[in-house]
């Protein structure tokens, strides 16, 4: 099989490293983090959509790595708030908000909200930006995970809002059910399990 180039993984959230590692280990490639190849990409988020913001963190580390990359954007959306937080998950409570303080947040807001209405779903764009010297084209995969808030944290493993995201039909939040779950069902597993096929079938 030919072996496709070395991927530049555009994240510096080292959960979402491990869990995207896990998912390519049958992809043939190598995948390099940003850190270690020495660099420190700044990018501005502002996109209006998860591939949008995906794309722009993808387009940057490609261009600064020379090297084709792939990234993610990802998020909850809460029905009972309209899809809040969404695009705005990791900065709800404001720029420099801690997972404590978003989580607090989303509870407070839905502090009058009956079970039956706490819907809500994490959502992930995972994408591939071709290196701007080799022809290809950018590939965009979406993974949904639908699920319900829960009225206080539960678990201890995972990272953002999974002490609050209910399974329904495990009666588990995904941070109790830990990292083995997520790899099968989590928005990121579906996204980047689709993503690794198209690369799969490049190489
Ligand atoms: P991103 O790094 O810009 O994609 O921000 C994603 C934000 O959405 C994270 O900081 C978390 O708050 C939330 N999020 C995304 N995926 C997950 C997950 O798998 N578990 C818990 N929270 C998540």
């Amino acid at each position: 099989m030919k072996k496709l180039t070395s991927l530049v993984l555009a994240t510096g959230n080292t959960h979402k490293a491990d869990e995207i590692r896990v998912l390519f280990r049958d992809v043939n490639t190598r995948l390099v983090s940003l850190g270690e190849l020495g660099l420190d990409v700044d990018v501005v988020e502002d996109g209006d959509t998860y591939v949008e913001n995906a794309l722009i963190k993808a387009r940057a580390a490609a261009s600064a790595a020379g090297m084709p990359a792939i990234a993610d954007d990802s998020g909850i959306e809460v029905d009972a708030l309209d899809g809040v937080p969404g695009i705005r998950s990791a900065r709800f409570a404001g720029e420099d908000a801690t997972d404590l303080e978003n989580n607090e947040l989303l509870l407070k807001m839905l502090e009058q909200i009956p079970e039956q209405e706490r819907g809500g779903r994490f959502v992930c764009a995972a994408v591939y930006v071709p290196a701007s010297t080799q022809p290809g084209e950018e590939i965009v995969c979406i993974g949904e995970w639908p699920g319900r808030i829960g009225f206080a944290p539960r678990g201890e493993s995972g990272f953002g809002y999974d002490p609050l995201f209910i399974i329904p039909e495990e009666g588990a939040t995904a941070a109790e059910l830990g990292p083995e779950y997520k790899r099968e069902h989590s928005h990121r597993s579906r996204a980047f399990t689709a993503l690794a096929d198209h690369l799969k079938a490049l190489s």
